[in-house]
């Protein structure tokens, strides 16, 4: 067991208590698992950086900051957290620090399959992975099943991307789509303390501590912060803006301690930071100071790899997806080899795809990231009715929603496979408007030749093009509509090397 978990421990029991007696409080409430070694480094590279950087000049322009995000399963792949949360957290995050021009972008999502860092990532096992796994070129967020101890989060120093470093965070998944765990995280990693340092490792006792506490916190270090803030520049989190806190953690918002500082006045602690350990509130904010502590953070040496000088695609994405095809409800006669097709949508160049069998999308759900506004499927039962929906976003906008949920119903035909010599294809305009002819375009990586067709959703015949020849390359073809009654057809181009099919729309 390393000083993270005995700390957790600690920390837990005395939280526990704490909440069991004040509040009567059953559930686990948020707890950050960031150990006291970790933390007094926080403050102590707060503290240098304030020194070393008073003179910086900050740019005014956002610094986009990259993120990592690793879903954690165990070894057998089971247990991660879905794609969806993971886009939430990345939206609440942009908002909790839109206000500090730091924004945050997805450099990637990676799956890894390892029990231990899954059950237990601050064992030797589970922080040797993880450190195994380390790529210093981002912001590395390990999503597990537990944080240890019942702790919902936390930072693992030191900070950095030497060899001795770790500089990761683990949160647990269930607090991911908390609105302030990460955030109150990522303040660590910019090295933000808690308010309340100095009463980290034991919970707040008249009986043990008096009243007022003692001049030294529990820890022996830390000088407990006065209510009139003369000491606060070094003092509890040496951050002056923040009051004085002693550790008074609440589900509602609220602190009713009526604890006292050192020399008997009444401390006033503020639930609202997000630094601090408080349920229930409507919002949650950064200080001034802590502001200008993470800027001072940022834009030091040890945050050069999460500064790559890089613009992500920063448009917001406003709509959400069009279904195209198969069309809601529709029966298609295969159960493999189904191509989902949608809508592109303005600014998105990634698409999450969601297929289940439930409409509640966490039965038995089956999930895709796929840069297309297609997607083909081979993995469904023949004869069963699937619910899908998709959600668009880029490497920095993941707040927009799913489109409708739109189901379809597989057949028991075994389909043949697309056409591997087929690299992209496309046909445009879909839908028409009043064209008279459509283009098909094909880049081929091998030579084929096909049969072209038009088929009606009737399975009725409408155009057909025999012998098509594409060489390798590009080839474009014309395929004449004007004669088409309005309506829905499948373009099927056949060929001895497998089908491509795709729905146009007449108008
Ligand atoms: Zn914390």
């Amino acid at each position: 067991m390393n000083m993270r978990s005995i700390y957790s421990i600690a920390l837990g029991i005395a939280i526990a208590m704490v909440w069991s007696v004040q509040i009567g409080y059953t559930q686990a409430p948020f707890q950050c698992g960031t150990s006291i070694t970790d933390l007094r480094a926080i403050k102590a590279q707060m503290l240098a950086n304030r020194e070393a950087m008073h003179d910086m000049v900050f740019p005014r322009s956002v610094t986009y900051v990259p993120i990592r995000f690793w879903r954690v399963g165990k070894s057998d792949g089971t247990g991660k957290i879905s794609e969806r949360i993971v886009l939430d957290a990345l939206c609440t995050l942009n908002q909790n620090y839109a206000d500090q021009n730091i924004q945050f972008y997805l450099k990637e999502i990676k799956d890894v399959h390892n029990t231990s860092v899954y059950e237990n990532p601050g064992s030797f096992a589970g922080a040797a992975a993880i450190k195994d796994l380390m790529i210093y070129n981002a912001i590395n967020i390990f999503i597990t099943n537990d944080a240890g101890d019942g702790a919902a989060a936390y930072w693992q120093g030191p900070a950095g991307n030497t060899f001795n470093s770790n500089d990761w965070i683990v949160c647990a998944k269930s607090y991911l789509g908390d609105i302030r765990v990460l955030t109150h995280e990522l303040g660590h990693f910019f090295s933000i303390p808690h308010p309340f340092h100095g009463w980290e490792s034991e919970a707040w006792d008249p009986n043990i501590h008096g009243n007022p506490v003692g001049l030294y916190a529990p820890d022996g270090q830390t000088l407990n912060e006065y209510a009139d803030g003369s000491n606060c520049q070094t003092a509890g989190d040496g951050i002056c803006d923040t009051p004085a806190d002693y550790l008074h953690p609440s589900n509602n918002c609220t602190y009713s301690a009526n604890a006292m500082d050192p020399s008997g006045q009444p401390i006033s602690p503020d639930p609202q930071l997000y630094m601090n350990y408080h349920f229930g509130c409507d919002s949650y904010y950064f200080s001034d100071e802590q502001k200008a502590n993470i800027q001072n953070s940022l834009f030091s040496s040890t945050r050069n790899y999460v500064r790559p000088n890089y613009v992500p695609n920063t448009t917001e994405i406003t709509d959400a997806p069009v279904l195209i095809a198969p069309i809601d409800n529709e029966e298609v006669p295969g159960y493999t080899n189904i191509i989902l097709e949608w809508d592109p949508v303005p600014g998105a160049d990634m698409y999450l795809v969601e297929i289940d069998r439930f409409q509640t999308f966490t039965v038995l759900p089956q999930r895709f990231i796929t840069s297309t506004n297609s997607l083909l499927i081979d993995e469904l039962q023949p004869n069963k009715k699937y619910y899908w929906r998709v959600r668009p976003f880029n490497e920095y906008y993941t707040c927009t929603d799913f489109s409708a949920p739109e189901s379809f119903y597989t057949g028991n035909v075994v389909a043949v496979r697309e056409i591997e010599a087929v690299k992209e294809w496309a046909v445009v305009p879909n839908p028409t408007n009043g064209q008279s002819f459509v283009r098909l375009s094909i880049t081929a990586s091998s030579p084929f030749d096909a049969y072209l067709s038009l088929v009606s959703l009737t399975g009725q015949s409408a155009w057909r093009q025999a012998e098509q020849h594409f060489p390798t390359g590009n080839t474009t073809i014309s395929i004449p509509i004007d004669n088409l009654p309005a309506g829905i057809y499948n373009l099927v181009i056949q060929s001895t090397r497998g089908v491509l099919t795709k729905r146009i729309v007449v108008q």
